[in-house]
């Protein structure tokens, strides 16, 4: 769905100084009907940026996007009203991305909106059929506000008035990110069985690696910009190629289905300011296997293994040992 996506922005004041950030460069991929693809990184990876370039027009600063066989980019691109049919999307914090004066029924008929003339008895249909997909009742919900509900009911709002108008790709940044723990496994359940039972597309945004191993067929690292590695996800879990990929695994607990154990491994120093990004191989002011070429040549995404992608010069094989540069602990 997405090619060669690059989307910059410029800072005036800020965190980093002044400049251009290429928030997202030269990032492609393409997801297949009801697959869930994960895309995981650190705060500041890109991306949050990337799902908006998705989301908002006026879209990315080149590549293009299309959903369904319908383009979101260039110049026969579609509609807002129709970019609303082909992809919606499910944001960290529920509460604040939900109109607090609006009621819980017509924000949930607002997507039905850009439908055209759906008779009120058939939206009243509709919205009660997909809250109750979502674990709430129509009449005990339906005229509440936002504010009257707990922060996963809340959430659960949000999904349904994602899938009410049945779009093509639902974009779940941090679905669970804001949400207390205890709520947390309800709400990835939740998406679990509605993208089994619905057959749902979706594009996950997320850090906690527990959620991506639930949720996504395939997973994506990015790093400042890049993708780093994408894959099937239970072929990535059990042995990453890259070595970010590796040091985002080595940090949460091992999982009975893994060939060994790894060691944790901490990433060296602090990320670079996106502003100057390192030459050659971004990630490698960090990375414990670089060698001179990786300051000098810009490790590709190049095809390892089957339905396996990775952007480093040295991929890991699984079999090395722990770096000796790196500090790593058991
Ligand atoms: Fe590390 Fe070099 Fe691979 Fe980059 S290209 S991840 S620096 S080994
Ligand atoms: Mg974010």
């Amino acid at each position: 769905i997405c090619d060669d996506i690059v989307r910059e922005f410029s800072v005036r004041r800020g965190l980093f100084g002044k400049g251009t950030v290429s928030a997202v460069d030269h990032v492609s991929f393409d997801i297949a009907r009801g697959e869930t693809l994960a895309i995981v990184g650190e705060t500041g990876s890109g991306k949050s940026t990337l799902a908006r370039a998705i989301m908002d027009a006026p879209g990315p600063k080149s590549g293009r996007i299309s959903i369904a066989g319908r383009a979101l980019t260039g110049g026969r691109s579609v509609s807002r009203k129709q970019r609303g049919k082909l992809v919606q999307m499910v944001f960290q914090d529920p509460v604040g991305a939900l109109d607090p004066k609006w009621t819980v029924a017509n924000l949930i008929a607002e997507p039905l909106g850009a439908q055209g003339s759906l008779a009120a008895e058939e939206k009243r249909r509709r919205i009660a059929e997909i809250l109750s997909r979502v674990g709430l009742s129509a009449s005990e919900f339906g005229a509440r506000l936002p504010r009257e509900t707990s922060g996963g009911q809340a959430q659960r709002i949000a999904i349904a008035r994602a899938l009410v108008s049945s779009p093509d790709l639902v974009i779940c940044d941090e679905p669970v990110t804001a949400l207390d723990v205890s709520v947390q496994a309800q709400i990835i359940r939740l998406l679990f069985e509605l993208k089994r039972d619905l057959n749902l597309t979706f594009l996950l945004i997320a850090h906690d690696l527990s959620v991506v191993r639930v949720l996504a067929n395939r997973v994506a690292t990015m790093y400042l910009g890049r993708f780093c590695e994408i894959g099937d996800t239970a072929d990535i879990f059990a042995r990453p190629a890259h070595p970010y990929s590796a040091a985002l695994l080595s940090a949460i607990p091992p999982h009975p289905g893994d060939p060994v154990e790894r060691p944790r491994i901490r990433l060296l120093g602090e990320p670079p300011s996106p502003l100057a990004p390192p030459s050659g191989c971004r990630f490698r002011t960090r990375c414990a296997y670089a060698q001179d070429i990786c300051a000098k040549v810009t490790p590709k995404l190049t095809e390892h293994g089957p339905n396996r992608s990775v952007a480093c010069h040295f991929p890991l094989t699984g079999v090395e040992a722990a770096p000796s540069s790196a500090s790593t602990a058991t």
